[in-house]
C-alpha cells in the first residue's frame, strides 16, 4: 500500500504560518521593540530556561577553574568547571589573553563532536585532525584569545563527556539524540539545556574583573551556531553572534527538516520560524555565515530564510548590524568572513554602551 499519509500537504498545515504566535510582522522600530518585549520571554519558556530554574531548589551553579595554566604564545589556558545543575557538570577550556584587560568575552560553543571542546583549542589527537582544524579554522578560541578575548569553550550538552549516552543503541547510536529525547520527555530542550550552561559561563564571565561586559562575542559553528543564536537571542548581553553553518529554515517549503534532531525545540514552529529567533538578537550585530557547499542546508532556503532575516533587521532600523555571507567551501568555520566583522562589531557595542544607548 502506498502511504496514506500526503507528506506534503500535511506538513503545509503542520508549519502553516498563519499559527505561529510570535512570528514577526514589525515593520517599524517601535512594533520590532514591542514584538521582541513579548517573544523573547515566550522563547525562554519554550526552551525550558524558566523550568530549570525553577527546579534548581537551592542549588546555586558556579565554576572551579583548576589551580593552574598552561603557558602558550600570547595566552594561558585553564582547565574549567561548570557546575550547571545538581548532576550536570560542563567542562570548558578557558584562554586568557595576556595583558591586563578588561577583556572582551567570547563564549563558543562547539557543534557535533564528542570533546569538541579540544578542538576549539587546536588540541588533536592525530596528523589529519591537525590538519584539519588548520584547513577549517577550527581553533576559534586561540583566534579569539589572540586577538585580547576571554576565550571560553564549553562541552555542548549532549555530546561527551557531557550526555546520557544511548548505552543500548535505541537512538541509532547517537548521544545526542538520546540526550535530546530524555530532555524532551521531561518538557525541556537539549537547545535550552545548552543555553542555559552558556548564561551561566557568561554570569561567571562577566563577575570576573578583567572583563568588559559590553563585548560578547557568541560564534560556533554547525550544532554550536544553534546555540549561538539562540543564546544570543535570549540573552541580550551577547553584542555580536556569529552562527556559522547553521542558518537555515528549520523547516522547507517542502516539508524537508535541515538540522540534527537534538537542535529540535518541541512546538517552536508555533512560535515562529529560525529567522525570528536570530531576529530577537537586533538591535545587536549578527553575521550569519554558511559555506556555499555545505551539503546539509539548501541554498534556496538559506537564501529564503535570509531574506526574512533582514525584513527583521530592517525593522529594528539596524540593516547593517546584520550580514550574511558565504563561504567558497563546506561545512566549517571560515575566520577571515568572521573577525573583520567580529572587530568592526564590538567596537561600535563599546561605543554605545558608553554613549548609554546600548
Ligand atoms: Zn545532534
Amino acid at each position: 500500500m502506498d502511504n496514506t499519509i500526503h507528506p506534503k500537504q500535511f506538513t503545509a498545515r503542520l508549519y502553516d504560518e498563519t499559527r505561529r504566535t510570535f512570528a514577526c510582522r514589525a515593520v517599524s522600530r517601535r512594533d520590532f521593540s514591542l514584538w521582541s518585549d513579548v517573544a523573547r520571554p515566550a522563547l525562554l519558556e519554550l526552551l525550558g530556561l524558566g523550568q530549570i530554574a525553577r527546579e534548581l531548589g537551592e542549588f546555586v551553579p558556579s565554576v572551579d577553574l583548576a589551580p593552574e595554566a598552561e603557558a602558550f604564545p600570547g595566552y594561558s589556558r585553564w582547565r574549567g568547571m561548570l557546575h550547571s545543575e545538581p548532576g550536570v557538570d560542563i567542562p570548558f577550556w578557558l584562554l586568557e589573553p595576556d595583558g591586563p584587560g578588561p577583556h572582551p568575552i567570547a563564549i563558543l560553543p562547539h557543534g557535533h563532536e564528542n570533546f569538541g571542546m579540544d578542538t576549539y583549542v587546536g588540541i588533536a589527537q592525530d596528523e589529519a585532525k591537525r590538519e584539519k582544524i588548520e584547513r577549517e579554522d577550527r581553533d576559534v578560541a586561540v583566534q579569539a584569545a589572540r586577538r585580547g578575548m576571554l576565550a571560553i569553550a564549553p562541552t555542548t550538552r549532549g555530546f561527551f563527556p557531557a550526555t546520557i549516552p544511548d548505552e543500548r543503541t535505541r537512538h541509532g547510536g547517537q548521544h545526542c539524540r538520546s540526550y535530546a529525547l530524555h530532555a524532551a520527555l521531561a518538557g525541556r530542550a537539549a537547545t535550552g539545556d545548552r543555553v542555559w550552561d552558556m548564561m551561566r559561563l557568561l554570569d561567571w564571565a562577566i563577575a570576573r574583573p578583567d572583563t568588559d561586559a559590553s563585548r560578547i562575542l557568541a560564534m560556533g559553528n554547525s550544532g554550536g551556531g544553534m546555540v549561538t543564536t539562540y543564546l544570543a537571542a535570549c540573552d541580550p548581553r551577547v553584542a555580536v553572534a556569529v552562527p556559522s553553518c547553521s542558518f537555515c529554515s528549520l523547516a522547507s517549503r517542502e516539508g524537508h527538516l535541515h538540522h540534527c534532531d537534538c537542535n529540535l525545540v518541541p512546538g517552536i514552529l508555533r512560535w515562529g520560524e529560525f529567522w525570528d529567533v536570530a531576529g530577537l538578537i537586533a538591535p545587536r550585530h549578527l553575521l550569519v555565515v554558511n559555506g556555499a557547499h555545505d551539503p546539509l542546508f539548501p541554498l534556496a532556503e538559506v537564501d529564503r530564510a535570509v531574506v526574512e532575516l533582514a525584513r527583521l533587521f530592517a525593522a529594528a532600523e539596524v540593516p547593517d548590524h546584520f550580514a550574511h555571507r558565504y563561504g567558497d567551501g563546506g561545512h566549517r568555520f571560515y575566520k577571515d568572513l568572521m573577525w573583520p566583522f567580529v572587530e568592526q562589531a564590538l567596537s561600535q557595542a563599546c561605543a554605545a554602551t558608553s554613549l548609554g544607548i546600548g
